[in-house]
């Protein structure tokens, strides 16, 4: 007798489940996407216990015959593709026919269904795969499935069932990521009778992303449309004020499905460098769509995760996305993209208090409320659409001077400098604007390849540890670049020949030895352009004036000249802030005015 043998069904469709469900949000997720997949425009999501003692996902879809019902609850039974060219355009969201049989196989399952044009539903009920009975049965047009006991049948997966509150996180975030791709489509979550979400239909998504991020995000949204042929990229972007801790805040579409995607995720953040502190993680809701036969979503059974055919193309598209849409809504020289829909929110608090939100954001990088910057933004904002409706009768004779047109009243802790806005008062933090100035002179130069250099008198040598030799040497012809001339000097020792001509006169090796560190850090594995900004960052911040150093009226002219020239003045190539405001309604309010 043959010692192999087919396993099964009930068997085979508990393996498949172990692939499919994880948890309770798994099912959810499958049952969600079969609603959608049936052309529903309200579903209905009730759990109990975190969905460990019930899941039922209600919709207003086509249904489905008797016939179909049955066959839907085999395995491989789908109506969704039917040969091989279809595997490689799929529209749907499902298309493996293993959903059903799956859940149905570890829960206590039923299915009541019906088609519009018929008068009755069909009622199919089934025990740990086991078919119970199937009924005749009334009941509204849609389907409506059951799954109690998650697990009750495979004790040894139920034990890894988290506690209530984890497990109805994890179904929140999934109606959540679901929802987002669907505005028109209104959905309600019940637990335990009560309601947790509601999503009624729009058709703006931006007031369902509103709807799904908070409202701190509300008047942050900027609105992404680029295309890059075959890539477009639609969606909102916050302003870089509005952090997350984690990547939570990034929801990522491709094709209309959401996924999980690190190189996607990689370009997300690469697109806001030098924006964002160390360790936070910007909020973006990207929808990305490219031409079907571009992008394999068959390479793991929850379709999470997919395989793109030109996967740089997709992370350049992303990276550009970003890059532009940030740039433009943010420079003052720009009228394209500004987030019209920013208005200088109320001041809530005294100006002390508006000092410690300020610090509070920094350090705990939740920047909720990060009132000066937003006045900040409306106000450029504001100056920008006078500008342009100046603009329609005759040729404008300034460019917009943010900076320039602020008048400077003195300088505090030799620091920041201290100025009046017609609508408030500013600090410029003098290092962080300055070194925002010489890192984009330094880039310029570098990327046309024409770095201004000064031969040193003295060649200046430096030793390295072996480590940072390794990383070091791979850089040397690139340094040129930037305008540093660096040769080996045999073993682990360098030795300096040429500066850029901003640092002459000033200290190398601290700066050398930063640089050292900082390229065996981070290492080449994200490309060897960022490793280079990382020094150029360096190089400016050596460059730059300092803190604690006074500074006269003529420099602070020039700063500010300068300043207006930038492209993205509001930050520092760490991603700080290089001004901040006290509205005068704040001013006015903290003296009781
Ligand atoms: P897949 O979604 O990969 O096709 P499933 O096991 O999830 O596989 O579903 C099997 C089939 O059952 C689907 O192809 C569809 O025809 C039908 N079906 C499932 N859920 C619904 C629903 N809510 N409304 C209408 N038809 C459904
Ligand atoms: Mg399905």
């Amino acid at each position: 007798m043959s010692k192999i043998k087919i396993l099964p069904e009930i068997i085979a469709n508990q393996i498949a489940a172990g692939e499919i469900i994880e948890r309770p949000a798994s099912v959810v997720k499958e049952l969600i996407e079969n609603s959608l997949d049936a052309g529903s425009t309200r579903i209905l999501v009730e759990v109990e216990k975190g969905g460990r003692a019930l899941i039922r996902v209600g919709d207003n879809g086509i249904g489905m015959s008797r016939d179909d019902a049955l066959l839907a609850l085999e395995r491989y039974a789908t109506s969704k593709i039917y040969d091989d060219t279809d595997l490689f355009a799929i529209s749907t969201l499902g298309f493996r026919g293993e959903a059903l049989p799956s859940i149905a196989s570890v829960t206590q399952f039923s299915l009541v269904t019906r088609e519009t044009h018929t008068a009755e539903a069909t009622a199919i009920r089934i025990n740990g795969g086991k078919l119970i009975d199937v009924s005749a049965a009334g009941a509204p047009a849609g389907t409506m499935i059951t799954a109690k006991n998650l697990f009750f049948n495979t004790p040894a997966r139920r034990k890894y069932l988290k506690t209530i509150p984890t497990e109805m996180g994890h179904i929140t975030d999934t109606v959540a990521s679901i929802a987002m791709g669907w505005p028109e489509v209104q959905f309600q979550l019940n637990h335990n009778g009560k309601s947790v979400k509601h999503w009624p239909s729009t058709d703006a998504s931006q007031s369902r992303a509103t709807a799904i991020l908070g409202s701190d995000v509300q008047d942050a949204l900027i609105a992404v449309k680029t295309e890059s042929d075959p890539v477009a990229i639609t969606g909102f972007i916050a302003s870089p004020q509005i952090t997350r801790r984690t990547a939570n805040g990034l929801y990522l579409y491709v094709n209309g499905r959401f996924i999980r995607d690190r190189m996607v995720r990689h370009a997300i953040l690469q697109g806001y460098a030098g924006r964002l502190m160390k360790g936070q993680f910007p909020v973006a809701v990207l929808f990305i769509t490219v031409p079907y036969d571009m992008v394999d979503i068959n390479v793991h059974p929850t379709k999470h995760e997919v395989r793109f055919a030109r996967p740089r193309m997709v992370h350049e598209a992303v990276v550009t996305s970003i890059t532009q849409t940030l740039r433009q809504s943010l420079h003052p020289g720009s009228l394209e993209n500004m987030p019209e829909e920013i208005t200088p929110p109320a001041p809530t608090s005294s100006i002390g208090e508006y000092r410690s939100d300020y610090n509070e954001n920094r350090i705990n990088k939740e920047p909720r409320e990060f009132q000066d910057k937003r006045d900040i933004t409306s106000a450029i904002s504001l100056e920008n659409s006078d500008d342009a409706s100046d603009t329609k009768e005759q040729p404008p004779l300034w460019k917009p001077k943010f900076f320039t047109d602020l008048r400077f009243i003195g300088e505090l802790h030799n620091t920041y400098l201290l100025c009046e806005s017609p609508d408030g008062l500013i600090l410029v933090d003098q290092h962080a604007a300055h070194e925002r100035i010489v890192f984009e002179q330094l880039k310029q130069k570098a990327d046309a390849s024409t770095p201004a250099t000064q031969k040193l008198l003295i060649p200046e040598t430096f030793d390295l540890n072996h480590r940072e030799a390794a990383a070091f040497e791979k850089l040397i012809p690139s340094f040129l670049m930037l305008g540093l001339e660096i040769e080996p000097f045999g073993g682990t020792t360098f030795v300096v020949k040429s500066v850029p001509a901003l640092l002459s006169g000033k200290e190398l090796k601290p700066l050398l030895m930063e640089i050292a560190s900082k390229v065996t850090s981070i290492g080449f594995s994200q490309g060897l352009a960022l490793a280079l900004d990382e020094c150029l960052i360096l190089i400016a911040c050596h460059s730059s004036l300092r803190a604690n150093q006074s500074v006269s009226y003529e420099q602070v002219k020039t700063l500010f000249h300068q300043m207006d020239t930038c492209d993205n003045p509001s930050f520092c190539p760490h991603g700080r802030p290089t001004w901040i405001k006290y509205s005068k309604d704040a001013v006015k309010k903290a003296f009781h005015r």
